[in-house]
């Protein structure tokens, strides 16, 4: 197995992004049409992310297909409405695999915010501790991840569908004290070393740098040992996530497609059309089985 080491500006990740890529080759991917017949020996991956609670009209504007990937941020603050709301929409989706990851804003999935920074959640997010636990108690449930009951939900965890191994993670370089934030460096390594290495398509709620990263500041934000990890030891098919909500849309590497899929813009309004991708169905697997 390639042992990935720290980078030594991983604390910088523009600067590192200045280094390493003088040797990156990093080309734009004109996504596939929405409109492109799903295809009965392919199956259609329809990616979504960071809808921050905004659901209401996407419905009609994600196209059909076999699964549905969101990559983390389905909330604002990880309100318990909110995620109802987010599990409502999925219900009405026709897709028949959903597979989702937690982001930095939904705080309530984040277990060592909910057990240990409960202040923060009450006093920057005014999620009242007393009123969650009344709520998850009335409920019978231990977290609000049982909310979710429309799909797979992904948490250092993976999920096979039709043969293809999806793996999904929600940790991101720290972000203004949100949830699922790790220091950059050895921290986040340590989750990437979780990975295994047969995955065909990696979700992650952060960008990895130099792919989707780049802020309207021009400053790259993403995560120096996550390129490394694919690059030198996973070699996925695809990566999909989120987070930088202006990094939106595909780019490549020459092995590994990225797909940056936010629907919210940097002003979030869920305007950015979900990116399809199809991948060849394993030999000996059906779509109908
Ligand atoms: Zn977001
Ligand atoms: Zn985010």
């Amino acid at each position: 197995m390639a042992k990935i080491t720290v980078h030594p500006l991983t604390k910088n990740p523009t600067k590192a992004w200045q280094k390493l890529q003088v040797k990156q080759s990093i080309s734009k991917v004109t996504p596939l049409d929405p409109d492109t017949p799903v295809q009965i020996d392919k199956v259609r991956f329809v990616c979504i992310s960071d809808t921050h609670a905004r659901v209401e009209r996407l419905q009609d504007f994600i196209p059909e297909g076999d699964v549905l990937l969101h990559a983390g941020d389905i909330t604002n603050v990880g309100l318990p409405f909110e995620i109802e709301k987010f599990n409502e929409f999925l219900g009405k989706l026709p897709h028949k695999h959903k597979i989702v990851i937690a982001g930095n804003h939904d705080l309530t999935f984040d277990d060592d915010m909910v057990k240990t920074k409960r202040h923060d959640l009450e006093m920057r997010f005014n999620i009242r501790k007393e009123k969650f636990e009344d709520y998850l108690n009335e409920r019978g449930i231990a977290s609000v991840k049982s909310l979710l009951t429309n799909c797979t939900y992904l948490e250092d965890s993976m999920a096979e569908v039709y043969g293809i191994r999806i793996y999904g993670a929600p940790w991101q370089p720290e972000f203004c004290d949100w949830g699922f934030n790790l220091p950059r460096g050895q921290a986040c390594l340590d989750k990437w070393n979780k990975i295994p290495e047969d995955v065909d398509i990696l979700i992650t709620h952060g960008p990895p740098i130099g792919h989707g990263d780049k802020c309207f500041d021009g400053s790259h934000v993403g995560c120096v040992e996550l390129l490394s990890t694919i690059q030198q030891r996973i070699f996925p098919k695809y990566h999909v996530f989120g987070h930088v909500h202006e990094g939106y849309g595909v780019t490549t590497d020459g092995v590994t497609t990225y797909i940056n899929a936010s629907t919210c813009t940097l002003q979030y309004k869920p305007r950015n059309p979900p990116i399809i991708f199809d991948i060849p169905l394993p030999e000996g697997v059906s779509k109908t089985c």
